[in-house]
């Protein structure tokens, strides 16, 4: 048992999902001075210490209480509980990281699906993930386990095929391999460990987990503002995405104009805005949010 009463969350130490793990810990109010010599990190205004180490590793720490949160991709929490553990739960997807677990195959080589790989080999570091597959598909095929570089294996002659994370798709083209089957879609996700915190702390993680939500839903949300005919008010509310009801305010005397104030729940694109002056609005403005507490 550990004897601090700090919040431990385990995060990459670098990698693909160091960087962006850390951004969303700073939006969240978290202070600290990140030392590549140090393990664990005290964040200065908040019970909270951040301990650095590899992906792989992150699962086993929550779920072993040596922290109490993690955050990882989750891909490597389902490779991990094709083993069947409930010692840690997932609390909510983080919104990048996203990638995908997919089978790939040489370009030239003829494989429509997984079906076509019966009797061949594929390389993965992701064996749990891909037996769970062949078992559902009803494909008998060889898995080859590589720790990294799977992408190699077919022009190294040691498989036919790979089953590994794609995100662009540039790495698979690279290789002369392209894509046959989706296993499934992923992202960096939150952690907990299933046992309980103490009180204290428990309080302090919902503290951290209002504020990663508000983060998150800022992330998505904007708030626009434009001037209108009143007529069409109605036709402005139905074009912007996820609008909640909008502030509106008449504009000089007449009243047949008005300002429109307004947040949008998901993201304003081009075509949105080319939409809303196509209807009659103008000075458009849209403006990204910095937090949302309900
Ligand atoms: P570590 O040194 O921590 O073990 P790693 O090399 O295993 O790092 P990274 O390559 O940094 O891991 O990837 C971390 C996570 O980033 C992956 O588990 C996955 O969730 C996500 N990810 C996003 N896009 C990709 C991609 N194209 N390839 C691999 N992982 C990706
Ligand atoms: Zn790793």
């Amino acid at each position: 048992m550990r004897e601090s009463h700090r919040l431990r969350i385990a995060i990459q130490k670098s990698g693909r999902l160091a960087e962006k793990t850390i951004a969303l810990l700073v939006k969240c109010g978290l202070d600290f001075e990140l030392r590549r010599d140090r393990l664990l990190h005290e964040c200065k205004e908040f019970p909270v210490d951040l301990m650095l180490v590899r992906d792989d590793d992150i699962p086993a720490y929550v779920a072993d209480g040596v922290c109490d949160l993690g955050i990882v991709g989750d891909n490597v929490i389902r490779e991990r509980q094709v083993q069947k553990t409930n010692a840690i739960e997932t609390v909510m997807p983080l919104g990048f990281g996203t990638c995908r677990l997919a089978l790939a195959v040489p370009v030239a080589m003829e494989c429509r699906s997984a079906a076509d790989l019966a009797g061949k080999r594929i390389a993965t570091s992701y064996p749990n993930c891909l037996r769970q597959y062949l078992k559902q598909v009803g494909v008998d095929a060889k898995i080859v386990e590589l720790s990294g570089a799977v992408e190699i294996a077919p022009s190294l002659q040691i498989a036919d095929a790979i089953c590994d994370l794609v995100s662009s798709g540039a790495t698979l083209r690279e290789n002369g391999l392209r894509p046959v089957e989706v296993l499934f879609e992923s992202q960096a996700v939150l952690i907990r460990s299933a046992r309980a915190l103490p009180p204290a702390m428990a309080l302090d993680y919902a503290r951290l987990l209002q504020r990663m939500n508000g983060v998150l839903q800022a992330a998505q949300a904007k708030y626009i503002m434009m001037n209108a005919p009143r007529e069409a008010l109605e036709r402005i509310q139905e074009i912007i995405p996820g609008m909640e009801q909008p502030s509106v305010i008449p504009l000089g005397t007449d009243g047949s104009h008005i300002a429109i104030h307004a947040v949008a729940r998901e993201n304003v694109f081009w075509e949105t805005i080319e939409k809303l002056k196509a209807v009659g609005a103008s000075a458009i403005l849209v403006l990204p949010i910095e937090k949302v507490i309900a």
